[in-house]
């Protein structure tokens, strides 16, 4: 093969994506990734696999919602070209609470109503929410249900993408770690290596997430849920085989280490208060990883001509919920770089904060860096 348009340093959710795109698109591409096809190494393998704009909305600026609606379309036209079937769901989300709590929902519909333009929810009785999720077993007396969220089965994904990639010719480099002074021959070189980019990309950190794996055959969830609550936010997602997914902790740390007494505790105790038919399930896996972020919480890309390097990372707790709108700029702004690798990034045609955030990432970081704060949201 002659040199590579692009080599793809980092094979987890943003690498595998990008590559497949820029493969369909016709570039010759070359894609390296420290761990094997499977993907089990990347902090994609444990997510949660939600895409979740309006969920996530209380929380995030309008134009990172902007991109995970733009997400969910690109999800729907892309699954299905790939070659083999990856379950994916548009069953919505269903917030649930405590009668203690509901100052709680009061709080998410009015941010929801204010920071989404687009905000379109159902608020749900306790017989309208029987009706929609019987597994809850008439344990909550209102809901509010929003449509059209998804969740992709992380796991199928990646070897999926993997089998995709083979198939469109791409060089698929598994089980080689590229280091920071070796950088593959490539016309551009795109650096995916999310929180082990932080040798080369200082600002970047990792906050750490627990997550368990459920199996639980018994119980049919048809939707999303996620319990709104002051400390405990946990969320339930079913996947294929009577499995469920209950995520996640979120602290900020690098610690990467296995999931603690602490975590598993409140992970487990909030979703059994949620369905106490869970006190049968059996635990497949307690899980944890750290989340690429960086200091504004907001994926960002830069360039530095001399090496011929774009960087692309800080997907945080939005990776599966951004990475289609992320990749898509990618191969927006690409010919530019191609044709003339001298020239500067500016900022981004669709979405401007993406390339143009020089000042904001010299900031600080968010508050409760020292790792002691154990919040459940994602
Ligand atoms: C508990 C938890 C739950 C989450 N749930 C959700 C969710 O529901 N929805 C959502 O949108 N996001 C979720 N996320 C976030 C999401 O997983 C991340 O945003 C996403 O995986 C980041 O993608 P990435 O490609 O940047 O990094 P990764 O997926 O980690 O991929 C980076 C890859 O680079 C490789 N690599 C590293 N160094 C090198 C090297 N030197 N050479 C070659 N390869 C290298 C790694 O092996 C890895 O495969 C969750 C995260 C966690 C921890």
């Amino acid at each position: 093969m002659n040199k590579p348009d692009i080599a793809i340093v980092g094979g987890g959710l943003l690498g595998r994506l990008l590559a497949w795109r820029a493969a369909v698109g016709g570039l010759r591409v070359s894609l390296y990734e420290a761990h094997d096809r499977l993907g089990g190494q990347a902090t994609a393998w444990v997510a949660g696999g939600m895409v979740t704009p309006q969920a996530e909305a209380v929380d995030a600026e309008p134009e990172l919602v902007a991109m995970g609606r733009r997400s969910l379309s690109l999800w729907r036209g892309w699954l299905p070209a790939l070659p083999k079937p990856v379950h994916y769901s548009e069953s919505g989300t269903l917030l649930v609470w405590q009668r203690t709590d509901a100052g709680e929902a009061r709080r998410f519909a009015t941010l929801l109503r204010t920071r989404d333009p687009q905000a379109n929810y159902q608020c749900l009785d306790a017989q309208q929410l029987a009706a929609k999720e019987p597994a809850l077993e008439n344990r909550f007396r209102e809901a509010l249900f929003l449509p059209g969220e998804a969740h992709v089965d992380n796991r199928q994904l990646l070897p999926v993408l993997a089998d995709a990639l083979d198939g469109l010719g791409a060089e698929c480099h598994w089980n080689r770690r590229v280091e920071d002074a070796e950088l593959p021959d490539a016309s551009l070189v795109i650096d995916c290596r999310g929180k082990s980019a932080k040798s080369r990309w200082k600002e970047v950190r990792g906050v750490r997430g627990e997550l368990v794996r459920l199996h639980a055959p018994g119980i049919e969830l048809r939707h999303m849920i996620r319990l709104l609550h002051p400390r405990y936010s946990i969320y339930l997602i079913a996947r294929p085989g009577g499995n469920l997914v209950v995520g996640a902790t979120s602290v900020e740390s690098d610690d990467c280490s296995p999931v603690s007494v602490r975590g598993a505790l409140e992970l487990l105790s909030a979703a059994y208060a949620v369905l106490p038919a869970l006190g049968e399930a059996r635990i497949l896996e307690l899980d944890c990883d750290c989340r690429p972020a960086l200091p504004d919480n907001r994926p960002a890309i830069r360039y530095t001509p001399r090496l011929r390097l774009l960087e692309v990372n800080g997907l945080y707790r939005h990776g599966f919920l951004l990475s289609p709108a992320v990749v898509e700029e990618v191969l927006t702004i690409l010919p530019q770089f191609l044709a003339n690798p001298d020239s500067e990034l500016a900022a981004s045609p669709r979405w401007p904060s993406l390339g143009a955030r020089k000042a904001a990432l010299a900031g600080d970081r968010p508050s409760s860096p020292d790792g002691k704060e154990v919040l459940i949201c994602r």
